[in-house]
C-alpha cells in the first residue's frame, strides 16, 4: 500500500493510506537512504510503501519514494548528521505584518533565500492589513511592489476581518504547505478561522519549547478540510538550517543572479567589482535597494565562507 507519513513518534509512524485509513507503521531492521546521513530515516511528508503486519492497523514500511525536497536541521550532537524535519513541501507561506509586530525586510529576505536553497516555492503573506492607516498602507504597497518586482507572489489578508482569507485557504488545497513567520503575526488565527476543526496553537507549542521541555520535537502534518496539509514544526524556527557557500549566496536572489551575465566578471559577487550590472541596477532602481542590502548583510555575516541560513 502507498501512504503519506503524517507524524513520527519514536519508532512509530502514523501513515495515511490512499484510502484514507490511518496506520501505525514501523520499520524493520536497518533502513537508510543512500547518500544522506540522517538521524531519522523517514520524515513527515514522506510517501512510503508499506505492508500490513497482520495486526489491526499496524504496518511495516518497506520503501520510501524519492523526495522532491526536504528541510533539515543539523543535529546537536552529531554535527555531520542531519535531522529531516519534513519532506515534499509544495509551498511555504511566510506570514509577515507591517504593524504589531513589524516584520523586517531582512527577515523576509532570509526566508526567501532559504526557500530558494531548498527549492520550495515561497509566498509572502501580509496579514493584519485591517490595522493599517494611510502611512501603513503606503508602506505595505511599497513592500508588495518590492517583492512582486523581483518575482515573488504576495498576498494581502486580514485573518481578523476575513479579507482575502478564503482565497488564501483555497491555495492550500491538495498541497503540502508550510506556514511560517514570527510569533504573533496571525498564523493560528488564519488556520483556525478558515478551518475551525483544527485548532492549532502555535504559541503554546513554542512556549513549551522555549522552556526547554521539548528538546526534540517532531513535526506533524495536519489535514485540512479542503484536502491540503499543513506541516507543523514545533520549536523549529522556519526552515531549520541550510548552509550556503558565500560565493553562491547571490544565486538565491533571483533578480541579482539573472543579471550576472551582464557583469564584467563571470564570477562577480556584486560586492564592489568594477562594471557590475547588479550595482548599476540598484542605482537605477531596477533591483530594490533593500534586497541588495539584505544580500550584502548576509554576505558579510561572520568571517565564515558559508552563510548559515536559519531565519
Ligand atoms: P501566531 O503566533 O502567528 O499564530 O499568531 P496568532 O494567530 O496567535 O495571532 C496573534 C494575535 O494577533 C492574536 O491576538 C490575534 O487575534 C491577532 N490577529 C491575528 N490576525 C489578525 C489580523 O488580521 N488583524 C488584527 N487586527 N489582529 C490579528
Ligand atoms: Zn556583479
Amino acid at each position: 500500500m502507498r501512504g503519506l507519513v503524517l507524524k513520527s513518534t519514536g519508532k512509530w509512524y502514523e501513515v495515511l493510506a490512499e484510502d484514507g485509513e490511518h496506520w501505525q507503521c514501523r520499520i524493520r531492521g536497518k533502513f537508510r537512504m543512500k547518500g544522506l546521513r540522517t538521524t531519522n530515516p523517514i520524515s513527515v511528508g514522506d510517501h512510503v510503501i508499506f505492508e500490513d503486519e497482520e495486526s489491526e492497523g499496524r504496518g511495516v514500511i518497506k520503501e520510501i519514494e524519492a523526495r522532491k525536497n526536504y528541510i533539515i536541521r543539523k543535529s546537536v550532537n552529531l554535527s555531520k548528521e542531519a535531522h529531516i524535519v519534513a519532506s515534499n513541501v509544495d509551498q511555504a507561506f511566510l506570514f509577515a505584518t507591517v504593524k504589531l509586530p513589524r516584520t523586517s525586510v531582512g527577515f523576509i529576505d532570509r526566508f526567501l533565500v532559504t526557500a530558494e536553497a531548498y527549492s520550495i516555492k515561497a509566498i509572502v503573506v501580509f496579514n493584519k492589513i485591517d490595522l493599517l492607516d494611510e502611512e501603513g498602507k503606503e508602506e505595505l504597497g511599497f513592500l508588495v511592489k518590492t517583492y512582486e518586482s523581483v518575482g515573488y507572489e504576495v498576498r494581502q489578508i486580514s485573518a481578523e476581518t476575513g479579507e482575502g482569507t478564503q482565497e488564501l485557504y483555497d491555495e492550500l488545497a491538495g498541497k503540502t504547505n508550510m506556514l511560517t513567520g514570527h510569533s504573533g503575526v496571525g498564523k493560528s488565527t488564519f488556520v483556525n478561522k478558515t478551518n475551525p476543526g483544527l485548532n492549532i496553537k502555535t504559541d503554546e507549542i513554542s512556549e513549551l519549547y522555549k522552556k526547554g521541555k521539548h528538546t526534540t520535537t517532531n513535526a506533524e502534518m495536519h489535514i485540512l478540510d479542503n484536502g491540503g496539509y499543513i506541516i507543523d514544526t514545533p520549536g523549529i524556527k522556519g526552515f531549520g538550517i541550510v548552509d550556503i557557500p558565500k560565493n553562491e549566496l547571490h544565486h538565491y536572489f533571483p533578480e541579482m543572479f539573472a543579471l550576472l551575465p551582464d557583469c564584467k566578471f563571470h564570477n562577480c559577487l556584486h560586492i564592489g567589482e568594477p562594471k557590475c550590472a547588479v550595482k548599476v541596477a540598484v542605482e537605477n532602481g531596477q533591483v530594490p535597494e533593500s534586497r541588495y542590502k539584505s544580500y550584502t548583510t548576509m554576505y558579510s555575516d561572520d568571517e565564515d565562507e558559508t552563510y548559515r541560513s536559519g531565519y
